[in-house]
Protein backbone atom coordinates (compact mmCIF):
# COMPACT_ATOMS: atom_id res chain seq x y z
CA UNK A 1 0.00 0.00 0.00
CA UNK A 2 1.43 3.25 -1.26
CA UNK A 3 2.31 5.59 1.64
CA UNK A 4 0.21 8.84 -0.44
CA UNK A 5 -2.63 7.40 -3.06
CA UNK A 6 -4.45 10.14 -4.93
CA UNK A 7 -7.92 8.66 -6.89
CA UNK A 8 -9.69 10.50 -9.21
CA UNK A 9 -8.74 14.23 -7.68
CA UNK A 10 -10.53 17.07 -8.76
CA UNK A 11 -10.48 20.75 -7.11
CA UNK A 12 -12.37 23.50 -8.85
CA UNK A 13 -12.63 27.35 -8.06
CA UNK A 14 -15.35 29.22 -8.71
CA UNK A 15 -13.88 32.87 -9.81
CA UNK A 16 -16.48 35.28 -10.73
CA UNK A 17 -18.84 32.49 -12.16
CA UNK A 18 -16.62 30.92 -13.90
CA UNK A 19 -15.37 27.70 -12.93
CA UNK A 20 -11.61 27.06 -12.78
CA UNK A 21 -10.56 23.37 -12.81
CA UNK A 22 -7.06 23.64 -10.76
CA UNK A 23 -6.70 19.94 -10.68
CA UNK A 24 -8.01 17.55 -13.13
CA UNK A 25 -8.14 14.00 -11.95
CA UNK A 26 -4.86 13.42 -10.64
CA UNK A 27 -4.35 9.71 -9.67
CA UNK A 28 -1.02 9.09 -8.05
CA UNK A 29 0.60 7.17 -5.47
CA UNK A 30 3.89 8.22 -3.53
CA UNK A 31 5.82 5.63 -0.77
CA UNK A 32 7.40 6.68 2.17
CA UNK A 33 10.77 8.04 2.20
CA UNK A 34 10.41 8.65 -1.31
CA UNK A 35 11.67 12.23 -2.64
CA UNK A 36 9.37 13.59 -5.28
CA UNK A 37 9.41 15.85 -7.64
CA UNK A 38 6.08 17.61 -8.94
CA UNK A 39 7.18 20.50 -11.79
CA UNK A 40 5.03 22.71 -14.05
CA UNK A 41 4.72 25.79 -15.31
CA UNK A 42 2.74 28.71 -13.50
CA UNK A 43 -0.91 28.18 -13.22
CA UNK A 44 -0.30 23.97 -13.78
CA UNK A 45 -2.07 23.62 -10.36
CA UNK A 46 1.09 22.84 -8.41
CA UNK A 47 0.26 24.65 -5.07
CA UNK A 48 -3.31 23.47 -5.07
CA UNK A 49 -2.08 20.13 -5.04
CA UNK A 50 -0.09 20.67 -2.55
CA UNK A 51 -2.48 21.90 -0.13
CA UNK A 52 -5.40 19.22 -0.45
CA UNK A 53 -2.45 16.91 0.37
CA UNK A 54 -1.96 19.06 3.22
CA UNK A 55 -4.82 19.23 4.45
CA UNK A 56 -4.74 23.02 4.15
CA UNK A 57 -7.70 22.82 1.66
CA UNK A 58 -10.31 20.82 0.60
CA UNK A 59 -10.62 18.47 -2.46
CA UNK A 60 -13.91 18.83 -4.82
CA UNK A 61 -14.02 15.35 -5.70
CA UNK A 62 -11.92 12.35 -5.57
CA UNK A 63 -10.00 10.69 -2.81
CA UNK A 64 -7.29 11.28 -0.97
CA UNK A 65 -5.56 8.46 1.25
CA UNK A 66 -2.27 9.22 3.33
CA UNK A 67 -0.73 6.27 5.69
CA UNK A 68 -4.16 4.68 4.88
CA UNK A 69 -6.40 7.43 6.05
CA UNK A 70 -9.08 9.28 3.86
CA UNK A 71 -8.68 12.47 4.41
CA UNK A 72 -11.98 13.63 3.61
CA UNK A 73 -13.15 11.70 6.57
CA UNK A 74 -11.71 14.03 8.88
CA UNK A 75 -13.33 16.01 10.86
CA UNK A 76 -11.97 19.57 11.66
CA UNK A 77 -10.50 18.04 14.38
CA UNK A 78 -8.88 15.76 12.97
CA UNK A 79 -7.50 17.24 10.09
CA UNK A 80 -5.77 19.86 12.27
CA UNK A 81 -4.12 17.10 13.77
CA UNK A 82 -3.29 15.95 10.86
CA UNK A 83 -1.37 18.96 9.65
CA UNK A 84 0.47 19.35 12.79
CA UNK A 85 2.03 16.53 14.24
CA UNK A 86 2.19 14.81 10.32
CA UNK A 87 2.86 17.56 7.44
CA UNK A 88 6.13 20.16 7.70
CA UNK A 89 5.80 22.61 5.38
CA UNK A 90 8.63 24.54 3.78
CA UNK A 91 8.09 27.57 1.59
CA UNK A 92 9.96 29.96 -0.63
CA UNK A 93 9.86 33.27 1.87
CA UNK A 94 10.61 30.90 4.90
CA UNK A 95 7.86 32.55 6.80
CA UNK A 96 10.47 32.94 9.91
CA UNK A 97 8.96 34.65 12.83
CA UNK A 98 11.66 37.91 12.64
CA UNK A 99 11.57 38.62 16.50
CA UNK A 100 12.43 35.04 17.09
CA UNK A 101 15.84 33.54 17.37
CA UNK A 102 16.56 30.13 15.55
CA UNK A 103 16.03 28.62 18.13
CA UNK A 104 13.12 29.67 19.29
CA UNK A 105 11.61 29.72 15.79
CA UNK A 106 12.15 26.00 15.81
CA UNK A 107 10.84 24.93 19.67
CA UNK A 108 7.43 26.97 18.66
CA UNK A 109 6.69 24.68 16.10
CA UNK A 110 8.24 21.42 17.77
CA UNK A 111 6.52 21.82 21.35
CA UNK A 112 2.55 22.24 19.55
CA UNK A 113 3.58 18.84 17.91
CA UNK A 114 3.83 15.36 19.34
CA UNK A 115 6.61 13.35 18.89
CA UNK A 116 8.69 15.99 18.06
CA UNK A 117 12.74 15.95 17.88
CA UNK A 118 14.39 17.97 19.95
CA UNK A 119 14.87 21.31 18.60
CA UNK A 120 18.58 21.83 19.24
CA UNK A 121 19.15 18.77 16.93
CA UNK A 122 16.82 20.01 14.05
CA UNK A 123 19.12 22.95 14.23
CA UNK A 124 21.98 20.46 14.09
CA UNK A 125 20.57 18.28 11.24
CA UNK A 126 20.37 21.52 8.88
CA UNK A 127 24.30 22.25 9.95
CA UNK A 128 23.26 25.49 11.92
CA UNK A 129 23.99 24.85 15.79
CA UNK A 130 26.02 27.80 15.40
CA UNK A 131 23.62 30.00 14.57
CA UNK A 132 20.47 29.47 17.07
CA UNK A 133 20.75 32.81 19.03
CA UNK A 134 20.40 34.53 15.39
CA UNK A 135 17.51 36.27 14.44
CA UNK A 136 16.21 35.82 11.03
CA UNK A 137 17.21 39.39 9.73
CA UNK A 138 21.34 38.17 10.78
CA UNK A 139 20.75 35.00 8.75
CA UNK A 140 21.44 34.84 4.61
CA UNK A 141 18.61 33.79 3.06
CA UNK A 142 20.02 29.75 2.70
CA UNK A 143 20.70 29.74 6.31
CA UNK A 144 16.85 31.42 6.63
CA UNK A 145 15.34 28.57 4.74
CA UNK A 146 17.86 26.11 6.60
CA UNK A 147 16.10 27.27 9.57
CA UNK A 148 12.95 26.59 8.48
CA UNK A 149 13.55 23.14 7.10
CA UNK A 150 14.57 22.65 10.95
CA UNK A 151 11.34 23.91 12.31
CA UNK A 152 9.71 21.38 9.55
CA UNK A 153 11.40 18.43 10.74
CA UNK A 154 11.70 18.98 14.20
CA UNK A 155 8.31 17.84 14.60
CA UNK A 156 9.08 14.57 12.94
CA UNK A 157 6.54 14.90 10.30
CA UNK A 158 6.01 11.62 8.51
CA UNK A 159 5.21 14.35 5.45
CA UNK A 160 7.39 17.57 4.23
CA UNK A 161 5.77 19.34 1.45
CA UNK A 162 8.00 22.15 -0.17
CA UNK A 163 6.77 25.27 -2.35
CA UNK A 164 9.38 26.36 -4.48
CA UNK A 165 11.90 26.11 -1.64
CA UNK A 166 14.77 27.21 -3.55
CA UNK A 167 12.99 29.95 -5.60
CA UNK A 168 14.51 32.94 -3.34
CA UNK A 169 18.07 31.97 -3.35
CA UNK A 170 20.90 31.54 -5.30
CA UNK A 171 22.30 28.87 -7.37
CA UNK A 172 24.91 27.53 -5.14
CA UNK A 173 23.19 28.11 -1.84
CA UNK A 174 19.83 26.47 -3.32
CA UNK A 175 21.92 23.53 -3.89
CA UNK A 176 22.57 23.16 -0.87
CA UNK A 177 19.02 23.31 -0.02
CA UNK A 178 18.19 20.39 -2.04
CA UNK A 179 20.90 18.17 -0.61
CA UNK A 180 19.36 18.77 2.48
CA UNK A 181 15.91 18.23 1.04
CA UNK A 182 16.95 14.82 -0.39
CA UNK A 183 19.11 13.91 2.11
CA UNK A 184 16.22 13.92 5.07
CA UNK A 185 14.18 12.06 2.84
CA UNK A 186 16.76 9.37 2.63
CA UNK A 187 18.06 9.61 6.57
CA UNK A 188 15.22 10.28 8.37
CA UNK A 189 12.84 8.04 6.04
CA UNK A 190 10.09 11.32 5.49
CA UNK A 191 8.38 11.29 2.27
CA UNK A 192 9.25 14.70 0.65
CA UNK A 193 7.33 16.62 -2.21
CA UNK A 194 9.18 19.47 -4.12
CA UNK A 195 7.05 21.61 -6.38
CA UNK A 196 9.03 24.03 -8.73
CA UNK A 197 8.84 25.12 -12.47
CA UNK A 198 12.77 24.12 -12.58
CA UNK A 199 12.85 21.37 -14.81
CA UNK A 200 16.59 20.82 -14.22
CA UNK A 201 16.23 19.03 -10.95
CA UNK A 202 13.66 16.39 -11.44
CA UNK A 203 16.62 13.55 -12.08
CA UNK A 204 17.30 14.13 -8.48
CA UNK A 205 13.81 12.43 -6.99
CA UNK A 206 12.93 9.64 -6.90
CA UNK A 207 9.92 9.98 -9.01
CA UNK A 208 8.63 12.94 -10.63
CA UNK A 209 5.39 13.92 -11.88
CA UNK A 210 4.99 16.78 -14.39
CA UNK A 211 1.51 18.90 -14.20
CA UNK A 212 0.35 20.89 -17.13
CA UNK A 213 -3.50 22.67 -16.81
CA UNK A 214 -4.01 21.04 -14.04
CA UNK A 215 -3.78 17.18 -15.03
CA UNK A 216 -0.55 14.83 -14.68
CA UNK A 217 1.02 14.80 -18.48
CA UNK A 218 4.22 12.68 -17.82
CA UNK A 219 5.32 10.21 -14.84
CA UNK A 220 7.94 8.42 -14.25
CA UNK A 221 10.38 6.97 -11.69
CA UNK A 222 14.38 7.15 -11.25
CA UNK A 223 16.26 3.90 -10.44
CA UNK A 224 19.06 5.74 -9.71
CA UNK A 225 18.28 9.58 -8.61
CA UNK A 226 21.39 12.08 -9.52
CA UNK A 227 23.31 13.34 -6.43
CA UNK A 228 22.41 16.98 -6.38
CA UNK A 229 26.24 18.11 -6.74
CA UNK A 230 25.78 16.38 -10.51
CA UNK A 231 22.75 18.55 -11.51
CA UNK A 232 23.39 21.75 -13.00
CA UNK A 233 21.12 24.70 -14.17
P1 LIG B 1 2.58 28.95 -9.53
O1 LIG B 1 3.80 28.17 -9.91
O2 LIG B 1 2.47 30.26 -10.27
O3 LIG B 1 2.40 29.09 -8.07
P2 LIG B 1 0.80 26.66 -9.63
O4 LIG B 1 1.23 25.60 -10.60
O5 LIG B 1 1.14 26.46 -8.21
O6 LIG B 1 1.34 28.08 -10.12
P3 LIG B 1 -1.88 27.06 -8.70
O7 LIG B 1 -1.49 28.19 -7.80
O8 LIG B 1 -2.21 25.77 -8.06
O9 LIG B 1 -0.76 26.83 -9.82
O10 LIG B 1 -3.11 27.57 -9.59
C1 LIG B 1 -3.81 26.72 -10.52
C2 LIG B 1 -5.02 27.47 -11.03
O11 LIG B 1 -5.99 27.61 -10.00
C3 LIG B 1 -4.72 28.89 -11.53
O12 LIG B 1 -5.54 29.16 -12.62
C4 LIG B 1 -5.10 29.75 -10.34
O13 LIG B 1 -5.47 31.05 -10.76
C5 LIG B 1 -6.27 28.99 -9.77
N1 LIG B 1 -6.41 29.18 -8.30
C6 LIG B 1 -5.56 28.75 -7.36
N2 LIG B 1 -5.99 29.06 -6.12
C7 LIG B 1 -7.17 29.73 -6.30
C8 LIG B 1 -8.12 30.33 -5.40
N3 LIG B 1 -7.97 30.28 -4.08
N4 LIG B 1 -9.19 30.91 -5.95
C9 LIG B 1 -9.38 30.95 -7.29
N5 LIG B 1 -8.53 30.39 -8.19
C10 LIG B 1 -7.43 29.80 -7.70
Amino acid sequence: MAYIELKNVYKYFNVAGNKIIANDNINLSIDKGQLVIIVGASGAGKTTLLNLIGGMDKLSEGEIIVDDKNLSDMNEKEITKYRRDDVGFVFQFYNLIPNLTSIENVELASEIAKDNMDAYKALDEVGLSNRKDSFPSQLSGGEQQRVAIARAIAKSPKLLLCDEPTGALDYRTGKSILKLLQDTAKNLNTTVIIITHNTAIKDIADKVFELKDGKIVNEYENKNPENVENIEW
